[in-house]
């Protein structure tokens, strides 16, 4: 054996949290390195250590290509099978295959697999009737215990969500079923940073001009219309020259520089305004051969300037790169690191790697993904310990200047709880937390469901739906709907008076006296649960405890009153709003 090559120790942790894994279960898991950590040779080490015949999946020729090669490293043969190589190997124990290539031959992987490795994984769709999954689904008919292992940088996408459920470090990232069940190891990227596995970016905020996606409309995942990024860009061409000027400028100390540009159009116009001959523009249109030979170009240093529209995000490597400017929004923290991780391998010579962003995308390289669209510009992950578990969750928010929270997205706590050891509770799966942040309660039963409920969880009856129930006071003659702008609290004895100020100066008020249980419990279930944006749920017994912390006490969104004889009677105040009549009304 020709083991030349020492894994680091996260590498081979990684290998060890995948046959720990799967030798207690069947279920698909992923593993999360960000670029440049060298999954090659986990990848490599895994089939080293495999004793019957493994597939190695990935999407594009260059990796099918890298994989194999760092396996041959180790002295060990294995087969290539890709339409785009050439090569149309199934033999060997060990296989490189491409997708594609795997999916347009099914007939010829009859044998029996024990392990299917996939590289990129956050390719691979839940859809039934993808590649992957009827790649899955056969060889899964040769041997039911086949193993699925996931590789990728980036497990979360705004399209698709994350890719897993369950995460080691004991918390859930979906409620959903995902293509894979469980997240077994993850690495941050600061971490390889700071060892210097990677080299040390530059992030440099001083660029001459910006632009500025925020007044754009977003799609529900958070990204832009291609139509409507065009028609802002087209305004700012002196922008955009101003910024590539800026670039060549500092590019002259810097021997190669990647260029990530909005749409097509935005990039050819970015290209016109770079030396013709040191420059590449590469597409997802572009052809391959001349995409190989562009890109081949570039690593020999022949082009300088490599402009491109989200296609060399993966699987492409050209280590001299040592500038990074970002003319694209986007919203997603892996994305960003990815594209940002382009120029961070290491390559002799290479002190750091600059990276401007012009595109005002304010992503945090060193924050973790909360895995839900920025809900506002100004958000950014805030920890949120649950009050049920104490488990530390990540949501996006808003802090003062001290850092403490003052207001918070999420929704529910996304801790796991594992199984009380109770008899017949063995293999049990650990449950999701059921404490809940924002909530819709049940008028039925008054369970806690979560705000988009459509049923309760617990009675399954039907819960009205928000704008269902304004539309219908707002119809009534005698009813009056405000949105809630503010409140303000007066205390008379025991009483508590609480003021509700709609947006257009109107009033409505309602008391509660504390010292008869039943009022002080509706108090308690409205506002005392939601104390502090429920991060400190409280029951309070006395008016005046109410006052001194009013601060903290949530304020609802709107409020709905009926005509009494003499006065408006609220009837009902509703909470985490998140209908159209937000905007509508
Ligand atoms: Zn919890
Ligand atoms: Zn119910």
């Amino acid at each position: 054996m020709n083991a030349h090559f020492k894994l680091r120790p996260y590498q081979q942790e990684a290998v060890e949290a995948t046959l720990r894994h799967f030798r207690q279960s069947d279920e698909p898991a992923v593993i999360v390195l960000p670029t440049g950590a060298g999954k090659s040779l986990v990848i490599a080490e895994l089939a080293r250590l495999a004793r019957r015949k493994i597939l190695v999946l990935t999407h594009v020729k260059e990796l099918v290509e890298q994989n194999h090669a760092k396996y041959e490293s180790y002295g060990l043969a294995g087969g290539i099978f890709s339409a785009g190589l050439k090569r149309k190997e199934n033999r060997h124990q060990v296989t490189f295959a491409s997708v594609q290539s795997v999916a347009a031959n099914l007939d010829q992987f009859r044998d029996e697999y024990s392990l299917v490795i996939i590289d990129e994984c956050h390719r691979v769709s839940g859809e039934d009737t993808s590649q992957y999954q009827r790649i899955i689904e056969l060889l899964r008919q040769q041997n039911d215990a086949l193993k699925v292992l996931g590789l990728t940088a980036t497990p979360y996408r705004l399209a698709m969500g994350w890719i897993y459920r369950y995460h080691y470090r004991g918390f859930v990232r979906s409620e959903d079923d995902k293509p894979f069940v469980h997240c077994i190891y993850e690495l941050p990227l600061s971490y390889m940073i700071n060892r210097g596995y990677l080299t040390k970016p530059e992030l440099v905020n001083a660029a001459v001009a910006q632009y500025d996606f925020s007044a754009l409309a977003q799609d529900r995942f958070g990204e832009y219309a291609e139509k409507d990024v065009n028609q802002l860009l087209s305004k700012h061409k002196r922008v955009t020259r101003a910024i590539i000027e800026q670039v060549m400028e500092l590019a002259a100390e810097r021997q190669g520089v990647m260029i990530f540009a909005a749409t097509v159009d935005h990039a050819r116009e970015i290209t016109s305004y770079l030396p013709e001959q040191q420059t590449a523009l590469v597409t997802g249109a572009t052809d391959l051969k001349d995409r190989d030979l562009l890109i081949q170009r570039f690593k020999q240093r022949q082009l300088k300037y490599l402009v491109n529209v989200s296609v060399l995000t993966t699987g492409f490597d050209a280590p001299h790169v040592d500038f990074i400017a970002i003319l694209r929004p986007t919203q997603s923290v892996s994305l960003y690191q990815q594209i940002v991780g382009r120029g961070l391998r290491l390559d002799d010579g290479k002190q750091d790697c600059l990276v401007i962003d012009y595109a005002g995308n304010s992503v945090n390289l060193h924050h973790p993904e909360v895995g839900e669209p920025k809900p506002s510009p100004d958000s950014e992950p805030v920890q949120v310990f649950c009050p049920g578990c104490g488990f530390a969750n990540i949501f996006w928010g808003k802090t003062d200047s001290d850092g403490r929270v003052i207001e918070h997205y999420g929704r529910r706590c996304r801790g796991l709880l594992e199984p009380a050891e109770e008899e017949g509770t063995a293999g049990q799966r650990p449950e999701q937390c059921d404490y809940r942040f924002r909530f819709k309660e049940c008028p039925h039963c008054g369970g806690e469901n979560d705000i988009a409920a459509r049923n309760c969880l617990q009675c399954h009856q039907a819960i009205i739906d928000p704008d269902d129930q304004l539309r219908d006071a707002l119809k009534l003659k005698n009813a009056m709907v405000i949105r809630c702008a503010g409140i303000t609290l007066g205390v008379a004895g025991s009483k508590l008076k609480i003021t509700y100020h709609g947006e257009d100066g109107e009033e409505l008020s309602e008391s509660f006296d504390f010292s008869k249980s039943a009022q002080r419990t509706v108090f308690n279930k409205l506002f005392g649960r939601r104390f502090a944006n429920s991060q400190a749920p409280k029951e309070f017994s006395k008016a005046e405890e109410v006052l001194e912390l009013q601060a903290l006490l949530s304020a609802p969104d709107f409020v709905i009153a009926r005509k009494q004889k003499y006065y408006w009677q609220v009837q009902e105040r509703m909470f985490d709003y998140q209908g159209s009549y937000r905007k509508a009304y």
